[in-house]
């Protein structure tokens, strides 16, 4: 069961993702957290990655999708997936849709986490992240909404997608996920 957790970044798509895969039981694959991972490593992947991920601009589709695509290969998926922070652009969604079909797999659900923008700014400078400083913010704001922000209707148009109100305490936004999460 693929599933997608979508929303702006500072939503809480991130925690709410960690949780439902516990609970779920269904493994959580974010590509931000893999960026992080290859950065610290300082793998070949981390060092491309690196300037894309700290000045908060979106690392090249290429990368992303190989990433993803090398994951939901492996057997430990094949029950599926939480992804976080996975499509961001157009050209990923499609890839995603690609690879699920080769896979013989199909995108399940779409949570769309909502959250007003200064809520969401006031929420990431909390959260203390290396990029997570105000400029930064606005930027990957800005990213959102001209790059990401257009897969809405991409997935809108699927019927697959459900809106969680994520302007709430983490337990609250979490009920109301699970009150829509696909059983099967
Ligand atoms: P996140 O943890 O989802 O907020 O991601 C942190 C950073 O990783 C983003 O600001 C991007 O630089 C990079 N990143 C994560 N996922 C993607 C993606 N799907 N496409 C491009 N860049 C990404």
């Amino acid at each position: 069961m693929i599933i997608i957790m979508f929303g702006a970044p500072g939503v809480g798509k991130g925690t709410q993702a960690a949780i439902a895969a516990v609970r779920k039981n269904i493994l959580h694959l974010s590509t931000g957290e893999a960026f992080r991972n290859a950065i610290s490593a300082g793998t070949e992947m981390g060092n491309i990655a690196k300037n894309y991920v700290e000045s908060g601009g979106l690392v090249p589709d290429e990368i992303v999708t190989g990433i993803v695509k090398e994951a939901l290969q492996k057997p430990e998926y094949s029950q599926g997936a939480i992804l976080d922070g996975f499509p961001r652009t157009l050209v990923q969604a499609r890839s995603l849709d690609n690879m699920l079909s080769e896979l013989g797999k199909d995108i399940k659900m779409i949570i769309n986490i909502t959250l007003d923008g200064e809520e969401i700014v006031q929420r990431m400078l909390k959260r203390g992240r290396q990029d997570d400083n105000e400029v930064i913010i606005r930027h990957r704001l800005n990213v959102y909404n001209e790059q990401t922000a257009p897969l809405l209707e991409y997935y809108q148009s699927t019927g697959k997608m459900v809106n969680i109100d994520g302007n709430a305490d983490v337990e609250t936004v979490y009920a109301r996920i699970n009150q829509v999460f696909p059983t099967e």
